[in-house]
């Protein structure tokens, strides 16, 4: 199937079953300021699930469009180097606001990937929470699930909650075997890191109300909030490994290769290029612009990241907004936002491109020219800062680069020369001084607090706030 076959297939399957079928919602959580972006499809619902906001309906299913850039959720270093995470995504996704609970959600899950999808049992893999003896009985009992492809995990990766204290409860993840050809072992295994066993389908469980003191009680209306990405499961699909591989990245990487003037579609950049223009473009269409804080920092440095790999397959010209037009071919239909809002965000991208272009072929040289007489593996935070301070390279850009090297960063250094600086900006100012970066600093600092902010939980805050 392709990609928007596979979409429609999913929300049909589930509108036969009673559900809702609601629109994708903004990048920019509408209710939430203490997330950075929306990160999963229960967003949206997250006043429904705390029994804040009521629906006319108790199921519903989407395709969420996801960013997973910073926060909690960061998969930004990941992009270019696993075959299934992408900075943007779709999360196919059902929902019991307080309806059906684990033995309905585990038979549809079941049912629509090895009837409507025809994927043989033999090749997924279940796992449940290691407590929950209830989802476990589910499947091998009522489904029938080989115990042999079946594990308990703990709760590191099975059990979720909303935030510290709040609903929250077990998790079960349905997993693709890719073949022995592909290194890694299944979930729970020692070496699960692999890409084996790719995670297609989580299906939490909101069971409980966990309460300050970290006591749980039963909620008197348990829900489900499921979340399957579209990319994997089209690569599933389509019999191919990567998520890359799949209908909707092929033009953009033609595409990406033709600028590049280069053949193989296999290079990890093009892979980069092809991610980061679907984050990028999505996200100016929901409201962000390049900035140095909060979101538009986050934009910032994706779009920044994403010229640094076109320079790295030798593009000179301005280049990533053209990836506009073959991204709405794309995705246009399935997001007419996106085609609505093309015109602004080609220029969009095209402004930030021509002011970064101005200082990237000088930072790389300092870089290059760093690396070249380097003792040792670690490029020093002074270098980091002045790419960071004159150039224009956020740290995790010039980590990207130190990575492909076999490099890292001393981030400790970088911090420091940050902190210097920000001493001399603010006993300058004492004397009055007109010192501009002051207002960078002043940002940055706001910055690093929102992102830490986002980091402490998943869906996090409002709820503990009202209790
Ligand atoms: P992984 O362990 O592979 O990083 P996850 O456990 O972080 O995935 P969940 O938070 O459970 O993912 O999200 C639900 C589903 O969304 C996953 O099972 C997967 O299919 C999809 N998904 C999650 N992160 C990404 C991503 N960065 N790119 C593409 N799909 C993703
Ligand atoms: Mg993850
Ligand atoms: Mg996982
Ligand atoms: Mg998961």
């Amino acid at each position: 199937m392709t990609s928007a076959e596979l979409r429609a297939a999913f929300l049909e399957f589930f509108r036969q079953r009673g559900h809702t079928i609601e629109p994708s919602s903004s990048l920019i959580p509408g209710n939430d300021p203490t997330l950075l972006f929306t990160n999963a499809g229960m967003v949206q619902y997250k006043d429904v699930f705390l029994g804040r906001e009521h629906k006319g309906f108790t199921r519903a299913a989407t395709s969420q469009r996801c960013v997973r850039a910073g926060g909690k959720h960061n998969d930004l270093e990941n992009v270019g180097y696993t075959a299934r995470h992408h900075t943007f995504f779709e999360m196919l996704g059902n929902f019991s606001f307080g309806d059906y609970f684990k033995k309905d959600a585990i038979h549809f899950a079941w049912e629509f990937l090895t009837q409507e999808m025809e994927i043989p049992p033999q090749k997924l893999w279940v796992t449940v929470f290691e407590e929950d003896s209830e989802a476990e009985s589910i499947w091998l009992n009522d489904v029938g699930v080989d115990p042999k492809r079946f594990s308990r995990i703990g709760a590191k990766d099975n059990f979720w909650s909303m935030g510290d204290t709040g609903p929250c409860g077990p998790c079960s993840e349905i997993f693709y075997d890719h073949g022995e050809s592909i290194p890694g072992g299944p979930p729970g295994s020692p070496d699960e890191e692999g890409d084996r066993y790719i995670e297609i389908w989580n299906l939490v469980f909101m069971q409980y109300d966990r309460a300050a003191d970290g006591t749980l009680t039963p909620l008197p209306k348990p829900s489900v909030d499921t979340g399957m990405g579209l990319e994997r499961i089209a690569a599933v699909s389509q019999g191919v490994h990567s998520n890359y591989e799949i209908d909707l990245f092929q033009k953009l990487l033609q595409a990406a290769a033709k600028l590049a003037g280069i053949d193989d579609l296999n290079q990890s950049s093009l892979r980069v290029i092809a991610d980061h223009i679907r984050s990028c473009a999505f996200l100016v269409a929901d409201g962000v612009l390049p900035s140095n804080e909060g979101r538009g920092y986050v934009l910032r440095r994706i779009i920044r990241r994403a010229i640094r790999h076109g320079y790295r397959l030798g593009i000179h010209d301005i280049f990533f907004y053209r990836l506009v037009a073959p991204l709405v071919e794309a995705m246009g239909d399935a997001y007419p936002e996106l085609k609505n809002a093309q015109a602004q965000v080609e220029r969009i991208l095209k402004k930030e491109e021509e002011r970064f272009a101005e200082t990237l072929g000088q930072g790389m040289k300092i870089l290059e020219a760093c690396v070249a007489k380097l003792d040792g593996k670690v490029i020093p935070g002074d270098t980091v800062f002045q790419l960071y301070d004159t150039y224009g390279f956020p740290v995790d850009l010039t980590a990207d680069f130190a990575r492909e090297h076999d490099l890292s960063v001393d981030h400790e250094g970088f911090e420091a020369a940050m902190a210097a600086q920000r001493d001399r900006a603010r006993s300058a100012s004492h004397f009055g001084a007109d010192y501009d970066q002051d207002i960078k600093l002043d940002i940055e600092t706001e910055f690093c607090g929102y992102d830490h902010l986002a980091d402490q939980s998943h869906i996090v805050a409002l709820y503990a706030q009202g209790q």
